[in-house]
């Protein structure tokens, strides 16, 4: 049976080669994607397979029914671009002055459309139901994976699998971890209110600048002194303003940026320490303080037995010259919500193009557009083996 999706896999390649340059020409950024998931309808319209439109917000979620009973498995890919301008020289081009796909989201939609189209051809000897989850807004919190789910995307849903392709991982490579692979995507903001006065008499005002840089170090010490050494936490200021002139001492000041953990109580530790330092620090300055910590997405979090299978799987797939364990990444993804709720997997699929190699979100960014065939083969391989999964 394998095999036979691997073949159908082979001859619809350049279907979706197409359909990626497509979405590359035309993408829109998260949360506004709706002529994208207007295009994934019609896809599935024009081959009679059954979808929900508007599932949470602009999700799309597809079904295909095997003939025969069995367990039902979600496959899912994310459809949103970035608020990047493209700086690659290539024909497939984006048409849309500061916008973006530079994460490679357009090639999970293409690897995931032509597989629902594979499974769909492939029916009537498939035991199971294949939900395709088509996911809006991943880029941007609070991300289109929460509301999906609460509008019922995983109902009925034995097991979830995902892949991200990765342009850092070698082509070839399929890359598996059992436990938090991806972190919590905590924001926070802090404004700090001191007396504003004349650049020549700082001993009449509360200088926000001076107290603001003494948050900025303050703050780095809770990952260095509060947090265990054998966990992990990152706490990074992004934004420091206090607009004023060079001879005016600033009234207020605003510090924003982003705290990652994979740990929960490491995450309620940081949000609890910071209000400490930041209250302190405060307090010996005499001024006032508002503090707003944003979660975001929750770490996400792989099943045991769902990686396992995973990476066994992987080790079959033609093409696959590589099955390796994954470093754990700091950035988040709100597959994270889908694990939180059900089993299931998230892996990445290597695929470093020719030439130089840029990060996801870089103006170049681009990938091996080969490695969606193995993104295909490895997602469709997983759902049909979990099938024969005893449990
Ligand atoms: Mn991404």
């Amino acid at each position: 049976m394998k095999q036979q999706l691997f073949e159908k896999l082979d001859y619809a390649y350049e279907e979706m080669l197409v359909i990626r340059r497509h979405l590359h020409m035309y993408p829109e950024v998260s949360f506004h994607e709706t002529n994208t998931a207007q295009y994934i309808q019609n896809f599935y319209a024009d081959l009679g397979i059954e979808f929900t439109p508007n599932v949470g917000g602009n999700g799309v979620v597809a079904r295909v029914k095997g003939a025969l009973p069995g367990k039902t498995v979600a496959l899912r890919a994310d459809f949103d671009a970035l608020p990047i301008q493209e700086e690659n020289d290539i024909p497939y081009k984006s048409t849309v002055p500061g916008v973006m796909h530079a994460c490679g989201h357009d090639g999970h939609t293409a690897t995931l459309l032509v597989l629902g189209k594979t499974l769909f051809n492939m029916r009537e000897q498939l035991s199971g139901e294949y939900v395709l989850i088509h996911q809006h807004a991943e880029e941007y919190a609070p991300g289109g994976a929460k509301p999906m789910i609460e509008a019922g995307c995983l109902d009925g849903v034995d097991a979830i699998f995902g892949t991200h392709l990765w342009s850092l991982t070698p082509a070839g490579t399929i890359e598996y971890r059992v436990g938090p692979v991806m972190a919590a995507a905590d924001r926070f903001e802090i404004k700090i209110q001191g007396r504003g006065g004349h650049g020549a008499s700082p001993h009449q005002t509360k200088d926000s600048i001076v107290i603001g840089a003494q948050l900025v170090t303050n703050l780095q010490q809770i990952v260095s002194r509060r947090v265990s050494p054998v966990e992990s936490a990152v706490l990074t200021v992004g934004s420091f303003v206090a607009n004023n002139a060079f001879n005016v001492i600033a009234d207020s000041a605003k510090l924003i940026g982003t705290v990652r953990t994979f740990d929960p109580e490491v995450r309620n530790l940081m949000e609890k320490e910071m209000e400490r330092v930041i209250q302190g620090t405060c307090l010996a300055n005499d001024c006032t303080y508002e503090f707003d910590y944003i979660r975001g997405y929750s770490a996400l979090v792989n099943h045991e037995a769902e990686t396992h299978l995973l990476k066994a799987v992987a080790e079959q797939v033609p093409g696959v010259t590589g099955v390796r364990e994954t470093e754990q990444h700091m950035g988040g993804e709100d597959f994270a919500f889908y694990v939180e709720k059900i089993p299931g997997t998230f892996f990445f699929t290597g695929a470093q193009p020719q030439g130089e190699v840029f990060p996801h979100h870089h103006p170049k960014f681009n990938f091996d557009e080969n490695s969606m065939l193995l993104a295909a083969k490895t997602l469709g391989a997983v759902a049909l083996d979990y099938q024969e999964k005893d449990n």
